[in-house]
């Protein structure tokens, strides 16, 4: 049997200079590289006659040299070579740059197979920059070739090639790692098939069938591995909140009356406090649904059981906002509630520390700082973590570990479809606020191109002039040659827009800006301005989170809304439509922009509602957009896109509940394949 471990420069073809190039693309091992999978398919194995070519064609055509490959200089760098082949209906001429190699591979009346793009030149239609076969073999033509995601700096042919080799290195080789009875059941291709037929398909068919079976295994792992997890922590003998402790105390003093959903969730809430079970709950509730009066209610109950309550959130601008709130409803109440900052000063932070070390701090608010080793409480009951795709799960485990099996409750307000939140939450139950509380105006939404600038802009003069204020989100500049540096580009970007703003389009209204590096003293003192009305228009770009309330705020420009997401689109949207008036979303977008980007312009102006644009989102790109980055937490996929795979994740999961019903913790012989797969995933996974 062969080590899938091995180093991948034991592969054939793989030297040091390849290593490292595949070392960038996350490749270290042999295994790596056999489960690096194409991001898409070449079919070369279409053939055509020269007589049937048609312009813009990528096909494959078996044609015979009838001249030498000429050569000809035309600049310092750039040589064309050009050949004529023909075949029973016609000629055409093949056209290659730069490639002078390509002189002493082909031979005047041999015949060979190209395949290339059929351009236009002088109305003669040409092949250009073909790859080739002698007509015996079978390599760069005549086959459906895997295109990987790759680097400018790797190409095609050599991942190809590296690929190649290793799926020769483990021929008969490999390990099974489905049980028999899974693969006769459902139907599924073995290992080595399956490899083989991924990276090199010998027909559609036979790719459709290799890409199920690994696309079931993996969400087969996935699932039984969530399942294990969130049979584990039910194990766990968690806090049983007071009976006594009654939430319905503090919602009769509210200002306002709970929606139904609000009400529904803290039942949930309140049901997992008072059992044995610890809490693990995902809280969904789109912008602005309520969900911080939720938790606030949820650490009454924690606190007048007699524990204290940690809340955990992403930015300091969010944390100092949530303390604002917590303070108005539990304070009368007689819960006292911290700050705790990284930017907290030495001397106030030693006695929060110390306060929340004795028990005087109940409910203690902040960001990663509260993370830090020396951040002990006295009795930590419940843990609240808002915003959830801003921590992964290690961070969670790490607040968690501050107490003994403390209760969770993770809000996020990025909307999962619930078919999906189940899956991919398996090990958290799920509760969603799916009603914004009452007289919440639509936000109204305009998708505006250029044609329209001067529309838009007197709209948004009309509404200053009528005491209203407004925010203008910009995009980064996108800078060619410099990769990364978010920080540069981001300021490029506010500058360019913020002066356009101020001196072009509203020389008479007050403009300003506000970007990520800024000091956070000159932050605060834009945002308080903002906060007080003293700004009319406030320009900045997503790095920055402009969380806070400015209920005055009825306006939210987007510019080049084209090249943001529905999801940051639809976040970005939430910060209007908090106070009383009217609130308007204008996207202004490139009118040559793609397809996809106008659909995504229409869904905005469609609904208001989050979970609908997580669906829709899902439509238009596979994952999407709301599982698009790494960051937050949820599961990475090798092969598997949940929109095209969502009837096989339905199947898989009732596969795996019916497998770990009849040998919960795979302990039978004929489950040890599985068990091996599990315990892997466990291991290797933060996130899973
Ligand atoms: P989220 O955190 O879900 O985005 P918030 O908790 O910040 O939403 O609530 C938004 C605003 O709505 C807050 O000002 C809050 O006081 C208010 N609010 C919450 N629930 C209700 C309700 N049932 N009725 C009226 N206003 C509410
Ligand atoms: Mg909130």
């Amino acid at each position: 049997m062969i080590d899938l471990k091995q180093n991948v420069q034991y592969v054939k073809s793989v030297g040091p200079a390849k290593v490292a190039l595949l070392n960038n693309l996350g490749i270290y091992t042999l295994e790596d590289l056999l489960t690096y999978f194409p991001r898409e398919y070449e079919d070369r194995t279409k053939t055509k006659k020269i007589a049937d070519l048609v312009e813009g064609d990528e096909v494959t055509i078996e044609a015979r040299a009838v001249s030498e490959v000429s050569i000809n200089r035309i600049r310092k760098n750039m040589t064309i070579l050009k050949l004529i082949v023909e075949d029973d209906t016609g000629r055409c001429t093949i056209t290659w740059f730069n490639q002078t190699y390509v002189r002493e591979h082909i031979k005047r009346g041999e015949t060979y197979r190209f395949f290339g793009k059929v351009t236009k030149e002088f109305n003669h239609l040409q092949m250009t920059s073909p790859v080739y076969d002698e007509v015996t073999t079978l390599k760069n033509t005549g086959r459906i070739m895997p295109v990987y995601p790759s680097t400018y700096h790797l190409s095609q042919t050599a991942i190809r090639q590296a690929v190649e080799n290793a799926l020769k290195m483990v021929e008969k080789k490999l390990i099974e790692t489905l049980p028999n009875y899974l693969l006769t059941e459902y139907n599924l291709k073995d290992l080595e098939t399956s490899l083989k037929q991924i990276h090199f398909p010998s027909s559609e068919t036979e790719r459709l069938q290799a890409r199920k079976r690994l696309v079931f295994e993996e969400l087969l792992t996935l699932q039984l591995a969530l399942l294990e997890l969130k049979g584990q922590t039910e194990l766990e003998e968690g806090i049983c909140f007071e009976k006594e402790a009654k939430m319905s105390d503090v919602i009769n003093t509210l200002p306002f009356k709970l929606t139904k959903a609000q009400l529904k969730v803290l039942e949930e809430i309140d049901e997992d406090m008072e059992s044995t079970k610890p809490m693990n709950r995902l809280l969904q509730g789109d912008v602005g649904s309520g969900k911080t009066v939720v938790a606030m209610i949820a650490a009454y109950k924690a606190v007048k059981s007699g524990y204290q309550v940690a809340v955990m959130a992403p930015t300091a601008i969010l944390a100092t906002q949530h303390l604002e709130e917590f303070k108005k409803i539990l304070e009368p109440l007689g819960i006292k509630c911290s700050l705790l900052l990284g930017g907290t000063k030495v001397k106030e932070k030693r006695e929060i520390l110390e306060q929340l070390e004795n028990g005087t701090i109940e409910v203690l608010i902040g960001t990663h700082a509260l993370l830090t080793e020396n951040v002990i409480f006295n009795k930590l009951g419940l843990v609240i973590t808002d915003e959830q795709h801003r921590f992964g799960v290690r961070q969670r485990t790490a607040i968690i570990s501050k107490g003994e099996n403390p209760d969770v409750l993770v809000m996020t307000a990025t909307p999962i479809p619930r078919t999906l939140a189940l899956i991919l939450y398996g090990d958290l139950d799920i509760s969603i606020i799916d009603e914004l509380p009452p007289n919440r105006k639509k936000i109204e939404t305009y998708a505006v191109t250029k044609r329209l600038e001067e529309r838009t802009n007197n709209f948004i003069r009309k509404n200053i002039d009528e005491g209203r204020q407004v925010y203008v989100v910009c995009p980064l500049v996108e800078e060619k040659e410099e990769t990364g540096e978010e920080e540069k580009k981001e300021l490029k970007s506010v500058k360019k827009w913020t002066e356009k703003y101020k001196n072009e389009i509203f020389p008479n209204y007050k403009v300003e800006c506000i970007y990520g590096k800024m000091k956070q003293a000159e932050k605060d003192k834009i945002m308080e301005d903002f906060k007080n009305g003293n700004i009319d228009i406030l320009v900045s770009t997503t790095v920055i989170e402009v969380g806070v309330n400015v209920p005055n705020a009825n306006i939210m420009v987007i510019e080049n809304a084209e090249r943001f997401g529905l999801a940051q689109l639809h976040q970005l949207r939430g910060r209007v439509g908090r106070g009383e008036y009217q609130s308007y979303c204008i996207l202004k977008y490139d009118s040559h922009c793609s397809q996809v980007a106008r659909e995504r312009m229409k869904i905005m102006q469609e609904t208001n509602d989050g979970f609908v644009i997580a669906e829709k989102d899902l439509e238009l790109r596979g994952t999407g957009e709301f599982f698009g980055t790494k960051q937050h937490g949820l599961p990475e996929f090798k092969i598997t896109n949940l929109f095209i795979d969502m009837p096989m994740l339905k199947s898989v999961q009732s596969v795996a509940l019916k497998i770990e019903t009849e040998d919960s913790g795979l302990k039978e012989e004929k489950n040890a394949k599985l068990r091996k797969l599990v315990d892997k995933k466990l291991k290797q996974s933060v996130a899973l």
